[in-house]
């Protein structure tokens, strides 16, 4: 991370690592115009800056945000089953640890039923090995690309689990679970008694970069997190977590406990947003197909810098991440990752992506994950380099 942080702020380097969206100037517009109507509504701004929300967050955005998952999927929820977090991540910190822990006397672990998985788990737990996770079976596609699928025949369970977690769509691959998979989660995790957590980081209804369709799904017994970021607002951090009130309540108890309140801004510019219905056009009709169009453009400079390489790409069906396998690299992605920052190409190595799964799968060391978000130049230039320190390890 610490690398990131440095190539952030190097004006030479390709930056395809780290998790930012890209920078819509539509939807910019549409945030600046709502910050504006912000600082001129009456007390508006005092409001926001001048006071602690209440620990599960602003009350006017949970209701707004019920509303919307009422009218759009007839989802029988309330604000009651809504906090709010300081981004999605510290969401991700609470539950984990509210529903997962290691003592001396006992175990229970947060079960990843596929891999590869969101980075940003790895770490979370504040003992070692708070994670379970489950090798995926491959499906080989047309034209080079292959897709992750959880080997239900293959899961292995621990005697205790505190909870099942997916991201969907998943970062850092694009894969997006199907229905069916998601269906048997929920009836695995009902088996056990305990939560499906679904990390909607980048799925529907907003921010909606999601390129196939599947299904939205939530009940008492599935925790649903979603967030702003990928809409293009990460540095507000505001994450969104719809549970059962037992959950939320836990969420919001954690939350006095680490931060007192949650930000206010986040909830104060994307409210109207939402009661307006303008969040779910904007992801539609104009976030999406910004993403599309830099997929498209991307697949083509792989397929164009990287024919002559055994190189294959997990369908991107989602996110804006490309999970590059590199199946005969004679070396491991994390010495690729070195030798690509001496070039000052910045990607994320692929082993970071396994959080708790055992063993030694030669798989985890022959991928990378890179960010397509970026403008047109910065990933050609970055695709070149990469296909340039790929090919060099063959000879
Ligand atoms: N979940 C996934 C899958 C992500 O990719 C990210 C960020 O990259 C997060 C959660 C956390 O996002 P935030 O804390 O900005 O809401």
């Amino acid at each position: 991370m610490s690398d990131l942080g440095e190539a952030a702020s190097d004006p030479n380097a390709q930056m395809l690592g780290g998790g930012n969206p890209g920078v819509i100037p539509e939807v910019q517009q549409i945030f600046e115009q709502h910050m504006r109507a912000l600082l001129n509504r009456p007390n508006a701004f005092r409001q926001v800056v001048a006071t602690y929300d209440g620990p599960q967050g602003d009350r006017h955005f949970r209701d707004s945000i019920a509303t919307l998952f009422r009218k759009k999927y007839n989802w029988p929820i309330t604000s009651a089953n809504i906090s709010l977090t300081n981004g999605s991540q510290s969401a991700f910190f609470m539950l984990f640890n509210l529903l997962g822990g290691i003592t001396d006397t006992f175990t229970q672990q947060i079960m990843l039923p596929l891999t590869p998985e969101y980075i940003g788990y790895a770490d979370t737990g504040v003992g070692p090995g708070l994670f379970h996770a489950c090798q995926p079976s491959i499906k080989f596609l047309e034209n080079g690309f292959f897709k992750y699928h959880i080997d239900f025949n293959k899961l292995k369970i621990p005697n205790r689990i505190g909870a099942i977690c997916v991201s969907r769509p998943t970062n850092p691959t694009g894969n997006v679970l199907t229905d069916e998979e998601v269906d048997k989660l929920l009836a695995l995790a009902r088996t056990h008694q305990v939560p499906l957590i679904i990390d909607n980081a980048y799925g529907a209804p907003f921010p909606n970069i999601i390129f196939t369709s599947t299904s939205s799904i939530w009940n008492e017994d599935i925790i649903l997190t979603m967030s702003l970021s990928k809409l293009g607002l990460p540095g507000i951090r505001t994450g969104i977590v719809i549970a059962n009130p037992e959950i939320t309540e836990a969420i919001s108890g954690m939350n006095a406990i680490i931060n007192l309140a949650t930000g206010g801004l986040g909830p104060a510019i994307a409210y109207p947003l939402i009661d307006t219905g303008e969040i779910l056009t904007m992801s539609t009709d104009t976030i999406r197909p910004y993403y599309e169009q830099k997929l498209r453009k991307a697949l083509e400079c792989v397929h164009r810098t990287m024919a002559d390489l055994d190189v294959f790409i997990h369908k991107p069906e989602g996110t804006f991440f490309l999970w590059l396998w590199f199946r005969n690299l004679s070396i491991d992605s994390q010495l690729l990752y070195e030798r690509l920052k001496a070039r000052r190409v910045f990607v994320i190595a692929g082993h970071h992506f396994f959080p708790g799964l055992d063993g030694d799968w030669p798989h985890q060391n022959q991928c990378i994950r890179l960010n397509y978000a970026q403008d047109e130049s910065t990933v050609s230039a970055g695709l070149r380099i990469i296909a340039d320190e790929v090919r060099k390890t063959l000879i």
